[in-house]
């Protein structure tokens, strides 16, 4: 008889190791998904530096606006490099809704591409409430913030020294753009381009 309680004991003890074994499994997938989905939802913030000449400064850019989702807003004063142009464009086509608010320059300028984005359809102002309006900006989906130096030409990717930042995941940072852009939005009026405007632009005479 103690022989069968001697076992029932061992067994009883044994199940009690896979209890807790099961157990210290299933609370470390719980903590291991839990954590992932937290990052999922809630990742950290993160900031990439990057620096020009050919520092991947527009590889950059161009990276940010192709993975945007829902909105991309837009702050600039020259406005002429392609392939962050073409971006943009691209963005409009997928339904991404593209704001974008430039400096009166643009208006005049030969080599702008203010007048082929808007031939896009993409929503385009003007902010002639400042001596410049010198921004340098990009808003994506409310997450991603990209600003620095760095101006979207060509110049500013191949000979200039420039500096880019891209903020991820920092809400206030980001809230804070997304006001200061709504501010300028709200005196900034619809561009009246001058028959000059844009007529040496590359991208436009490829796209026509
Ligand atoms: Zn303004």
């Amino acid at each position: 008889m103690g022989g069968v309680d001697f076992h029932i004991q061992l067994a009883g003890s044994a199940m009690e190791a896979l209890l807790v074994a099961v157990g210290a499994v299933a609370a470390w997938t719980l903590s291991y998904w839990g954590g992932w989905l937290g990052r999922r939802w809630f990742p950290p913030p993160s900031l990439m530096v990057y620096f020009s000449p050919r520092g991947g400064c527009s590889k950059a850019i161009v990276a940010e606006i192709e993975a945007a989702r829902r909105e991309i807003l837009v702050l600039a004063y020259s406005f002429t490099y392609d392939p962050i142009v073409d971006a943009l464009v691209a963005a409009h086509k997928r339904k991404v809704k593209v704001k974008i608010i430039l400096d009166k320059e643009n208006e005049a300028a030969t080599y702008s591409d203010m007048v082929r984005i808007m031939n896009f359809g993409v929503p385009t102002l003007i902010d002639s409430s400042h001596a410049i309006a010198h921004n340098k900006v990009i808003i994506i989906d409310r997450k991603v913030v990209v600003t620095g130096s760095y101006n979207f030409t060509q110049q500013a990717e191949m000979n200039n020294a420039e500096n880019l930042l891209v903020i991820k995941h920092n809400p206030p940072v980001v809230n804070r753009y997304v006001r200061n852009f709504e501010e300028h939005e709200n005196h900034s009026r619809v561009p009246q381009p001058r028959p000059e405007s844009g007529t040496t632009d590359k991208g436009k005479r490829l796209a026509a």
